[in-house]
């Protein structure tokens, strides 16, 4: 069993037993701002471990985080919740020990014995990394004192050093040293919150979960807004919405979900003779409500899941149409992604299984069968001229519905509601 990933037994010591190595990813390169970056990274990781079963610890080495739990919390659990943090380049289970050359031989033998307790090991290599230059021997002597004891304890498995298929590696801090091979792939990118906030436009659609997921990547704290068509459609839509923002709340501390009926106001600019122009016009209402709700709730920008030319609304014309009507920055993570590359990451989020459910969508109520790929804006104006702007917006801010979804306070939603509302 190769691809099995190596958990150590639980022997929780003082000073040995496992626990989960944390690379840090691009704050490394912060410089003199990098303890911020840490700081924030280490705030996030903590609200990913709450309610993970027992008590944690973390402790940061240089541009590593170490993570570990009283015996009660396993190994796999703390490696689940780090997965989900944003800023580890990866995430390594682990097995600490006092730094000494006997005791790090003794976990090498250790380790390779439960490994290949697991399944046959074809070939195996050490490497060792001191990031404390005082310990008395060099890297590649550690790797090959370990190394030769690993032998004499298992002749039969054979050493490859250049592709081996085990590769037990060894860093060496000052007081403690940790040992794993098992090297998990972390989320990467700049701590949730690192960047400011932001507020996604969230449809029940592929496209925006994902845009959210690449925002908190690159250091956004999101909240999220989603407007239905009530009271002239269902409420699958919202039910859709609130899944994808708990879905999403997983990569970071939980943000808001904001819902607000649009159907009425879609009715006005289609009763002010929006033609061909109402799925633009009815975008411009989106973003400037959204940047409306974003200046109240603190956003710096929005967020929406459009990719250049993947619909008729999403022409650059239009795109322009629409950041022109908004008064936050538009970020448009996905503006040169296929759908194909969309969906395969709405996958590896989590997301699609959500995406792919029937809803009747706001945009698609009184959309004309033909959309303007090129909204004028003079055109634009004059429809928006007929209805008073301003008290719609108004009146839309006033019945918005707020929600934390994932929190656990917070009931699931039901038939009449989409969710209980919680005072913002
Ligand atoms: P998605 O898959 O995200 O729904 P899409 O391909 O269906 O996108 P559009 O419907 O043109 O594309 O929407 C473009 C973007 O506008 C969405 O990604 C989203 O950010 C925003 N948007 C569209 N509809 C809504 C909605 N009902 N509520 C909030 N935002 C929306
Ligand atoms: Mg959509």
């Amino acid at each position: 069993m190769p691809d099995q990933p190596f958990v150590p037994a639980q022997r929780p010591t003082a000073s040995y037993g496992p626990c989960v190595l944390l690379k840090h990813g691009e704050i490394f390169l912060k410089g003199r701002n990098r303890h911020r970056f840490t700081e924030r990274l280490h705030d996030n990781l903590r609200v990913a471990l709450r309610g993970v079963g027992g008590s944690t610890w973390i402790k940061t080495a240089q541009n590593v985080t170490v993570l570990g739990g009283d015996g009660s919390v396993s190994i796999e659990a703390l490696v689940e919740r780090a997965q989900r943090v944003v800023g580890f380049n990866s995430v390594e289970p682990a097995v600490r020990v006092p730094s000494t050359l006997a005791d790090i031989t003794r976990a090498g033998v250790d380790a390779l014995r439960e490994r290949a307790a697991l399944g046959p090991v074809r070939s195996f290599a050490v490497r060792a990394r001191r990031r404390d230059k005082q310990f008395p021997l060099t890297s590649s002597q550690v790797a090959a004192r370990v190394g030769a004891s690993l032998k004499e304890a298992m002749p039969n498995l054979p050493v490859e050093l250049k592709r081996p298929e085990v590769l037990l590696s060894i860093e060496i801090d000052r007081k403690e040293t940790y040992l794993s091979w098992t090297r998990l792939p972390g989320l990467t990118g700049l701590p949730v919150g690192s960047s400011g906030r932001a507020l996604v436009l969230l449809s029940g659609g592929y496209d925006s979960p994902v845009a959210a997921h690449r925002a908190m990547r690159r250091g956004l704290s999101c909240d999220f807004v989603h407007f239905n068509g009530a009271p002239y459609t269902n409420p699958s839509s919202v039910y859709k919405a609130y899944a994808l923002a708990r879905e999403l709340n997983r990569y970071q501390p939980a943000g808001t979900l904001h819902v607000i009926a649009l159907g009425k106001a879609q009715k006005q600019l289609a009763v002010a003779g929006a033609g061909r122009l109402q799925v633009v016009a009815q975008r411009r209402l989106m973003v400037r409500t959204a940047s409306a709700l974003g200046a109240r709730i603190g956003s710096e920008a929005l967020v929406t899941g459009d990719s250049l030319g993947q619909v008729a609304s999403q022409t650059l014309a239009n795109m322009a149409a629409v950041d022109e009507a908004a008064t936050l920055p538009v970020l448009r993570p996905l503006v040169g992604w296929d759908k194909q590359e969309i969906i395969d990451a709405a996958r590896a989020i989590g997301t699609a299984e959500i995406s792919v459910l029937p809803d009747e969508d706001c945009c698609q109520l009184l959309a004309p069968p033909r959309v303007s790929t090129r909204a004028a804006l003079p055109q634009l104006r004059s429809v928006e001229k007929l209805i008073d702007l301003d008290e719609v917006v108004a009146t839309l801010l006033d019945r918005v519905q707020v929600m934390v979804p994932g929190a656990d306070e917070i009931p699931v939603p039901d038939e009449t509601r989409c969710a209980a509302p919680v005072p913002s």
